[in-house]
């Protein structure tokens, strides 16, 4: 696992890799926008933080509200990878975005790992959790303090007992696999930080000098 400020080998993903990759996330529910029903799209489309070349085929999984959204960098149209970009994998909620993992690198594990990422994105918005208090779906909010850290809250307060927030986890209903996965990541990126820090320098310079996703409400 490689965490920014590392330069890991650039490898493209093949044709075969993105069939695998595409049949994956349709056994999941995701469905892949072609360019016709983009225009249908276009409203809730947010735009990726990068030039784009081509057209690329994004593929989203809609469910309680929510939408996982998964850019892979591959070109249909061309048959081939974008050259100089990462994958994402999203969550939109109501055009906004609300969640957003680094950008997955084109490099010698790439399939299995945005496989892996959709997965758990897929997972995230088909295990929304419904608050204890009031039945009410619960928001994704964000821990003040925490960079990139979130946690379910619903906020329906005239309807709860105790008239206080009720909040969850964010791997609330996450399963084990998955769990294991996010573990491993945040240990990876706690070493990073550390290591960052040592040296002096800023632990989340990747992250503030990213560009960010922007919505479009115009084409
Ligand atoms: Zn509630």
């Amino acid at each position: 696992m490689t965490i920014g400020g590392e330069m890991p080998k650039k490898v493209l993903p093949t044709r075969e890799d993105f069939k695998e990759i595409e049949d994956y996330l349709k056994r999941h529910g995701f469905e892949s926008l072609e360019p016709e029903k983009l225009s249908r799209e276009r409203a809730y489309r947010l735009v990726p933080p990068r030039r784009i070349d081509g057209r690329e085929t994004p593929f989203v999984y809609k469910d309680k509200g929510l939408e996982a959204w998964v850019w892979t960098s591959w070109l249909r149209n061309e048959n081939r990878a974008r050259e100089n970009d990462p994958a994402w994998t999203i969550i939109v909620q109501s055009n906004t975005l609300r969640y957003s993992r680094e950008p997955i690198k084109r490099t010698l594990n790439f399939k299995k790992t945005l496989m892996n990422w959709a997965w758990i994105i897929w997972r995230r918005v088909s295990g929304r959790p419904t608050c204890k208090e009031c039945g009410f779906l619960m928001e994704i909010s964000y821990k003040h303090g925490v960079v990139g850290a979130r946690f379910w809250k619903c906020g329906n307060i005239r309807c709860h007992a105790s008239g206080k927030p009720a909040r969850l986890d964010w791997d609330f209903n996450m399963p084990p696999k998955a769990k294991k996965m996010l573990e491993a990541r945040r240990k990876a990126k706690k070493k990073y930080r550390e290591k960052r820090r040592a040296q002096g320098k800023d632990p989340f310079a990747a992250r503030k000098n990213r560009k960010r996703w922007t919505k479009v409400n115009k084409y």
